[in-house]
């Protein structure tokens, strides 16, 4: 069975292949299936909204099931932001540096007791019949002063975990077992599992 990944993100797109895999699924990009998917627009106020969204477009465009994530980082001093709004919180052509900026600047008065955080993914996967399945992903953190640490992207290098270290410093295997997305990964695994021992996989194409 054959799914597309409404990501242009190749090693996303790897990874779900090799996760997929033992259930029998292929995971394609749109362009490997022959198709191109439009930009959608995140308007939703939550990720599981912006995680449908992408899903359901990248279903009815190639026609088949399809996977899409959405993710962010809540920060309790803000109120939760930058949340949905992560990846253009400091404007829409803005680097990770000026993102990381614009948090440690808005987060300045926060004493140690109050920089908890949390990552947050949700995964949608949107089948042709209409049918829709999720999984949801969470890891808990706190914000640094400044940032340490070169892998990964994104907030990485704020953001502390357990054992007093940024995602940043950790390296990908590290970050997959305790992260947001790896979390939700595993969850959809076992949804995944689930529907098809309950339902025969050709209800829904
Ligand atoms: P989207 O899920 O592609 O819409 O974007 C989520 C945004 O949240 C990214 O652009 C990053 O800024 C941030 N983000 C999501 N997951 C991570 C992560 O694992 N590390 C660092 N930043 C992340």
């Amino acid at each position: 069975m054959i799914f597309v990944i409404a990501s242009n993100n190749a090693k996303k797109v790897e990874e779900l292949d090799r996760i997929l895999r033992p259930l029998g699924i292929y995971a394609k990009t749109a362009s490997q299936l022959g198709k191109e998917l439009d930009e959608v627009e995140e308007t939703g106020t939550t990720f599981e909204e912006n995680a449908e969204l992408k899903a359901i477009a990248a279903c009815e465009k190639t026609g088949y099931p399809a996977i899409a994530d959405d993710s962010g980082l809540a920060v309790d001093a803000l109120g939760g932001r930058p949340g949905v709004y992560s990846a253009r919180y400091a404007g829409e052509n803005a680097t990770d540096a000026q993102k990381i900026d614009k948090l440690l600047s808005e987060m300045r008065d926060a004493d140690d007791g109050n920089r908890s955080a949390h990552f947050e993914c949700v995964i949608c996967c949107c089948f042709p019949n209409g049918e829709k399945l999720f999984a949801h992903g969470r890891c808990d953190g706190s914000i640094g002063y400044a940032p340490r640490g070169t892998n990964g992207f994104g907030y990485d290098p704020i953001f502390f975990v357990e054992g007093n270290k940024t995602f940043a410093e950790l390296s990908d295997h590290q970050k997959d077992l305790m992260s947001h997305r790896g979390k939700a990964l595993k969850e959809l695994v076992t949804v995944l599992k689930e529907k098809f021992e309950k339902d025969d996989k050709r209800k829904l194409l």
